[in-house]
């Protein structure tokens, strides 16, 4: 799939993102932004306005995607600002702890679990609970995904195991909320240059013995563009004929 769109299918839409303090959120709020989609915006942090912007078109708050009531209230204080939330992105995630599974914390180990794995349950059930509120509207949920729900990366038990049941989760909610016109997905973004793969550069090869391959992909600059990224998830919500084949797809690779 490529993005094939004019654009005029975005404008007006609203979107929320979760993580869009920084890294691949925040690139993904400037894309949608600059399409004029209008946004709610959250992170633990609270997330500035992408600078292309109308600030009356966009929401932001300090959100713990592990807090279901906090979730809960910002999906409701987006949809009374903005109107019905046409696409809700689960962006939000943590990579630590990077160490065998031996010599990892339970304390780390729940932390971990409680914004990837329950961070996505939560903004998944209140995403599927708004679609339904409004019938006949419909609507596009995407939890974004890793390689590593597929790929065993020794230093990675929590986040491979956590990304491997963004994907199961994302399929049970694709069958479930069907009928409602919701349409799931669990998508990879490919290797983006955010703070989370400077954290994993910054690793040792005893607790990440991969490290090496990622260090090599930051000196040859193969990285997948947050626009790109972008570009990719709004042809898949909104341009037509578009939809991945699967509710589990990766980006592809961006051309360089
Ligand atoms: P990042 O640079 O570390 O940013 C993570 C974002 O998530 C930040 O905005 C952070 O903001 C927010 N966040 C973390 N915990 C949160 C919580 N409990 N509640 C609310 N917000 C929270 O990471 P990234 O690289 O942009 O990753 C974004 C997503 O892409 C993640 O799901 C990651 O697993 C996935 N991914 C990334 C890559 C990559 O190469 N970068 C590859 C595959 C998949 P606060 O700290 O302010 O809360």
């Amino acid at each position: 799939m490529r993005p094939v769109s004019t654009h005029e299918q975005y404008e007006g839409r609203v979107a929320v993102v979760t993580g869009a303090s920084r890294g691949l959120g925040a690139g993904l709020a400037a894309r949608f932004a600059e399409r004029g989609v209008r946004l709610g915006l959250c992170a633990r942090r609270q997330p500035d306005p992408p600078p292309a912007a109308d600030p009356d078109a966009v929401v932001t708050a300090a959100v713990d995607v592990a807090d279901p009531d906090a979730v809960e209230r910002f999906a409701a204080t987006v949809a009374e600002r903005l109107g019905p939330i046409d696409l809700w992105v689960n962006n939000a995630g943590v990579l630590e702890p990077i160490v065998p599974l031996r010599d990892a914390e339970p304390a780390a180990l729940e932390a971990h679990v409680r914004t990837n794995v329950l961070g996505v349950l939560y903004g998944s059930r209140v995403y599927a609970r708004h679609v339904r509120a409004h019938p006949g509207r419909g609507g596009v949920l995407v939890n974004v995904s890793s390689g590593a729900a597929t790929s065993a990366y020794a230093g990675w038990s929590a986040y491979c195991a956590s990304k491997a049941a963004v994907d199961q989760l994302t399929r049970v909610v694709a069958v479930e909320e069907a009928d409602a016109g919701l349409r799931a997905y669990a998508v990879a973004p490919g290797v983006v240059d955010t703070d989370m793969q400077a954290a994993i550069r910054a690793t040792t090869p005893d607790v990440f013995p991969a490290v090496e391959r990622f260090r090599r992909m930051a000196e040859t600059g193969a990285f997948n563009e947050p626009d790109w990224v972008a570009d990719h998830l709004l042809a898949l919500a909104w341009d037509p004929g578009a939809a991945p084949p699967d509710v589990v797809w990766r980006v592809p690779d961006q051309p360089r």
